[in-house]
């Protein structure tokens, strides 16, 4: 018998993230990380850190990693927010803007937290279908609604779509909070950013954990205009005042600054990504074009639960998807071209290419 209680616990089908073995040889193609280090100057600031420090609470703004991001990307400081994470950030940000009676729209293969959060905050939702190349069809955001939300690149398909799809989706949007997760965009897609200052409706929201090589810090930041920021700065204040610990606000600070090793990085996982791609169509494998640091593959005849458990027993993790339309695709992360080489060594045994 249910318990009173029990009648009023909130429930909801989980997001579950990809799994983190603990095992030491593993070769991690699964969650989209960067195979390089932080910035070598994120250590200096490490050792700069005062520990007496940590007794006091953060500084609730933020405020040097928020002017650094604003400085770096040549908006104001009241124009970014920043979180724990872009998971936190897009959180907050359906908290704070999906409020209405009418279904949110993102499409239906996508990044699944998007229907989780749903699910908590209880937003209603509508999930526009991809086309048969893994499209975004802008006519399809035309519909009335209560807010719009998608990747670009998305994921998991690393389908990246021109900016002037994007500005069509918005211009059929005034009226509600249109939000981009560019949480892969600095991987050869251009950035949406400048659309910031030309709609007043429009969140940018990127994050530390893929291009920055900080996905253990937990740093995401949103550009919008300042009604915006303030909203979401509310929300977050009525939530946990504290969202950004001490040592991620003076690492993030350093892997901004870091330009010339963050274009490294980038530059070194595109040429891995676009000899990767090579190697997988020798092996029989087809995909939608990348513009992120990951691959969606699908074999010409082995199915793709079949190489994951294969590759999984070799110690080698990808991604993989028992869901509707794309249950036969993996997704693989672009590591170091010597990792990848592991993995198309394995493949080829797997695959029998
Ligand atoms: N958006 C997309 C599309 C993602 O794939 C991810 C990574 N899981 C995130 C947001 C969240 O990343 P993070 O919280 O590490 O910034």
């Amino acid at each position: 018998m249910m318990r009173e209680w029990e009648k009023n616990i909130r429930t909801v089908e989980p997001y579950v993230p990809g799994e983190q073995p603990k095992a030491a040889n593993v070769i991690k193609l699964n969650t989209n990380e960067n195979p390089y280090p932080p910035t070598p100057k994120a250590v200096e600031a490490a050792k700069a850190l005062d520990f007496d420090r940590l007794r006091l609470y953060p500084d609730p703004e933020a405020a040097d990693l928020v002017n650094v991001i604003a400085d770096h990307y040549g908006m104001n400081c009241n124009q970014v927010f920043v979180g724990v994470g872009s998971d936190d950030v897009i959180s907050m940000c359906f908290m704070t803007f999906f409020n209405g009676n009418k279904p949110i729209l993102f499409p239906n293969i996508t990044y699944s937290f998007y229907s989780v959060w749903a699910d908590l905050y209880r937003i209603p939702y509508e999930t526009p279908a991809l086309n048969d190349k893994f499209e975004i069809v802008p006519e399809d955001y035309y519909k009335e609604n209560g807010g719009v939300i998608f990747p670009n690149p998305n994921a998991p398909t690393a389908k990246y779509m021109e900016l002037s799809a994007v500005e069509d989706i918005i211009k059929h949007n005034q009226d509600v909070v249109v939000i981009i997760d560019e949480a892969y965009i600095d991987f050869g897609g251009q950035s949406a950013i400048d659309f910031v200052n030309k709609y007043e409706n429009v969140l940018v929201v990127q994050t530390f954990s893929k291009s920055r090589s900080m996905a253990g810090m937990r740093i995401g930041y949103a550009f919008g205009n300042e009604k915006l920021i303030k909203a979401l700065n509310d929300v977050k204040y009525s939530f946990n005042s504290y969202t950004m610990n001490v040592t991620s606000l003076a690492y993030g600070v350093e892997a901004v600054k870091d330009d010339a090793y963050f274009k490294e990085c980038i530059g070194k996982i595109i040429e891995t990504r676009e000899y990767s791609a090579k190697r997988l169509t020798e092996l029989g494998f087809t995909y939608p074009e990348s513009k992120a640091n990951f691959i969606f593959a699908t074999h010409q005849s082995v199915p793709a639960e079949q190489i994951f458990t294969a590759l999984k027993e070799r110690n080698i993790y990808v991604r993989y998807f028992k869901k509707p339309l794309i249950d036969n695709y993996l997704r693989i992360t672009i590591g170091t071209k010597e990792q990848m080489d592991k993995l198309f060594e394995a493949l080829s045994e797997i695959v029998g290419a």
